[in-house]
C-alpha cells in the first residue's frame, strides 16, 4: 500500500501519484516555494501554530535522503507552487522534457518500495532439463513468453530461460526467440543460448535490432549502422519487438550523435565516444540496473555535460541551434533508457505512461516503438 509523504492518504497505486526527488524536493521547500500547512495539505491535531509545525517538518526535510511519493492531489499542488517558481532559475538553453507529469525518482529503490510487483509465475518442479531430455523432443513449455520475461525480471533467470526455450522450441512465436537473442548477450553464460545458435531462429527481417545490439558489442560500426537504419525501415510487429529497437537506438545512438556533429564539417566518425547513455545502455545489458538508472538520470538531468564531452573530445565547437537540438536529443535517449529500465524491471505501471508521453515528443519509428510500448 501507497501512502502520500505529505497527506497521508492512500494511492492503489504510483501511477496515481508521482515520485519526487529528495533533492527536488528539498530545494522546492527550503526556497519557501512549496509550504503543504499554508495550502492546507496537512491537517495537524496538535497544540502547536501552522507556523511551529511548519519549522519543525522542514527540518524533517532537510534530514531526508529518501525520494518523497505525492499523492495525485498533492502532486497537483506541489507541481503548481513549484512550477510558478522555475522561470527564475531555469537555464534558459536546456530544453526542459514536458510530456510526463510523474517525477522519476533519482534511485530505483524508491520505486522497490512504493511499486507492487507482479505475481511470480509458478514454476513446475521439474523444470530443469533432465538426463532425459531431448529423448522424447524438447519438454513442453509450462507458461508463456509474458511470464519467461517475469521470471527473468525477478531474478530467476534460469528458469526463465529454460521457458523461453521451451517456447522457442513448441512455437514459432517471435517475442520467445526475441528474449533469447538478447539473453544471448547477458549475464550468466548459458552453453545452449549462444548468438550463433538463437540468432538463426529469428527470421532474417525481425533480426535488424538484435543485430544491431550485438554488433555493438563486436564492436562493429558498420554492422550496428546498417541493421539499426534496416530496422528502422521496417514495421515493428510486436511491443517485444519495439522494445528491441529502442535497445539499438541506445546502442546506435552515440554513432548517431557523431554523425550529426561531424557530417557537416566533412568528416568521419572514427571511434566510438563512450557516454553516459551508451555506458548507461551497456550497464542494461548487464542487468546493473541501478547504475544504469543514475546515468539516465544524469543525462536527462545535464545534458550539457555530455554536449561539452563531444565538443572537447572532437575538437568541434556547435552553434548555439545545434548545441540545443542535440541536447534535446541526448535527453529524450535518456528518457527512453530510463523507461526500457522500467520495462525490463517489469514495472509496467511506470514504464507505460512514460512511454506514452515520449510518443508525442518523438517521430518516425522510434514514436511508433514508443507507442507500442506505452
Ligand atoms: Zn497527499
Amino acid at each position: 500500500m501507497l501512502m502520500c509523504d505529505i497527506c497521508n492518504s492512500e494511492a492503489s497505486s504510483a501511477a496515481d501519484g508521482a515520485i519526487v526527488p529528495a533533492r527536488d524536493f528539498r530545494q522546492n521547500v527550503r526556497n519557501g516555494s512549496f509550504d503543504p500547512f499554508r495550502l492546507g495539505l496537512v491537517v495537524v491535531n496538535n497544540l502547536k501554530s501552522n507556523e511551529e509545525n511548519h519549522a519543525l517538518w522542514r527540518q524533517v526535510v532537510e534530514a531526508n535522503e529518501g525520494d518523497w511519493f505525492l499523492c495525485a492531489e498533492c502532486n497537483r499542488a506541489y507541481q503548481a507552487a513549484s512550477a510558478s517558481r522555475k522561470p527564475q532559475v531555469a537555464a534558459v538553453d536546456r530544453p526542459t522534457p514536458a510530456g510526463s507529469a510523474a517525477v522519476l525518482p533519482q534511485t530505483l529503490d524508491t520505486i522497490r518500495r512504493i511499486q507492487p510487483r507482479p505475481a511470480l509465475p509458478p514454476v513446475p518442479a521439474d523444470w530443469k532439463p533432465g538426463l532425459l531430455a531431448g529423448m522424447f523432443g524438447p519438454p513442453k513449455p509450462w507458461g508463456d513468453t509474458q511470464q519467461a520475461a517475469e521470471l527473468i525480471h525477478q531474478g530467476r533467470i534460469a528458469e526463465g530461460r529454460e521457458l523461453l526455450w521451451r517456447i522457442a522450441a513448441h512455437s514459432k512465436e517471435l517475442d520467445a526467440r526475441l528474449h533469447l537473442c538478447l539473453e544471448s548477450l547477458r549475464p550468466p553464460d548459458d552453453d545452449r543460448i549462444v548468438p550463433n545458435h538463437v540468432f538463426p531462429m529469428v527470421p532474417r527481417e525481425q533480426r535488424d535490432s538484435v543485430t544491431a545490439i550485438r554488433a555493438f558489442f563486436l564492436r562493429n560500426g558498420n554492422q550496428l549502422g546498417e541493421s539499426f537504419l534496416a530496422a528502422a525501415d521496417k514495421p515493428l510487429p510486436t511491443a517485444f519487438s519495439a522494445h528491441c529497437f529502442l535497445l539499438a537506438s541506445l546502442a546506435v545512438s552515440d554513432f548517431w550523435m557523431q554523425t550529426q556533429i561531424l557530417h557537416p564539417r566533412k568528416r568521419e566518425v572514427d571511434s566510438v565516444l563512450i557516454t553516459g547513455v551508451i555506458k548507461a545502455f551497456t550497464q542494461i545489458l548487464a542487468r546493473r540496473f541501478d547504475e544504469a538508472w543514475l546515468l539516465f538520470g544524469e543525462a536527462a538531468a545535464a545534458p550539457e555535460s555530455t554536449m561539452e564531452m563531444y565538443q572537447r573530445q572532437l575538437k568541434v565547437e556547435l552553434e548555439p541551434p545545434e548545441l540545443r537540438r542535440l541536447m534535446s536529443t541526448v535527453q529524450l535517449t535518456a528518457r527512453v533508457g530510463q523507461g526500457l529500465v522500467l520495462a525490463e524491471l517489469g514495472y509496467t505501471q511506470l514504464s507505460r505512461p512514460h512511454f506514452h508521453a515520449l510518443a508525442a515528443e518523438m517521430e518516425g519509428r522510434n514514436a511508433e516503438a514508443c507507442r507500442l510500448l506505452s
